[in-house]
């Protein structure tokens, strides 16, 4: 397993131009006929790769690919956007960020280029500038994924437990809920944590993601099918997302 490093690239120009710098082919990973982009190399480097090898992948070597993309594979781009004029890029490349590819966008087209991505130590953000034909490296504070709404947020402010974003975090303790023995449940504002898991009475606590499950799950009888095989000394998680699915399942059959 290679180490990932992420990266969020940001180019002063609009997505229709950025566009003839990328390749769009099917997505191996859709089941539904999807597509999936990485850069042109025969765009960008067109003294090494023939049209029809856009992805790179028949003149493919590693010392090459290390030198003039500063990564070993072309990188499979999860996410494309345009945020007033600038187009957005976000991608996962092995062990290292590709700015010398960047640096060869720069160079052909003067836009200016700015790639944020993780460094080595995760307490850092390393930014790496194109502009006037000129590149730069700067640190700055690391920033992560939020493990629930995908938002990028500062290392220092996530929380370890769930590896959410702060925001998220908070919806926990905004639609807590607790499964009584008989089906029902009940919402608690409360903070995470702050009923009492093991007594007699409640049966298990879990934080809803949103109002829209709190109230499902308020509203519902609890599906016994919820409860079977649950080990909710270990698993209370378990039990109220179980629960949440099949809930939500009668409610689109019910229509
Ligand atoms: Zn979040």
């Amino acid at each position: 397993m290679p180490n990932w490093v992420y990266n969020e690239v940001e180019i002063a120009a609009p997505l229709t131009e950025v566009q003839a710098y990328l390749f769009e082919t099917d997505d191996p990973e859709s089941t539904t006929g999807g597509k999936t982009h990485y850069f042109n190399l025969r765009q960008l480097f067109p003294e090494r790769f023939e049209a029809g090898d856009e992805r790179g992948l028949q003149a493919w070597d590693y010392d090459w690919m290390l030198e003039y993309l500063g990564s070993k594979w072309n990188p499979r781009i999860d996410c494309i956007a345009e945020v007033e004029g600038d187009t957005h890029l976000g991608f996962d490349t092995a062990w290292s960020a590709p700015n010398a590819l960047l640096e060869r966008l720069h160079a052909l087209t003067g836009w200016k280029i700015v790639n944020r991505h993780d460094e080595e130590s995760p307490d850092y953000d390393a930014v790496f500038t194109c502009e006037d034909g000129r590149s730069s490296d700067e640190r700055l504070p690391g920033t992560s994924t939020c493990s629930n709404c995908e938002d990028r947020c500062s290392s220092d402010d996530m929380d370890e437990d769930y590896g959410e974003c702060p925001i998220c975090v908070k919806g926990r303790d905004n639609y807590l809920v607790t499964i009584e023995p008989d089906g029902a449940a009940i919402i608690n504002t409360g903070e995470s944590g702050s009923a009492d898991l093991h007594g007699d009475v409640v049966l298990g606590v879990f934080s809803a993601r949103s109002e829209r499950q709190a109230m499902l799950l308020s509203s519902n009888e609890i599906p016994a099918a919820a409860k079977e095989g649950w080990d909710w000394y270990n698993d209370p998680e378990g039990f109220g997302l179980r629960a949440y699915k099949l809930a939500s399942t009668d409610e689109e059959e019910e229509g």
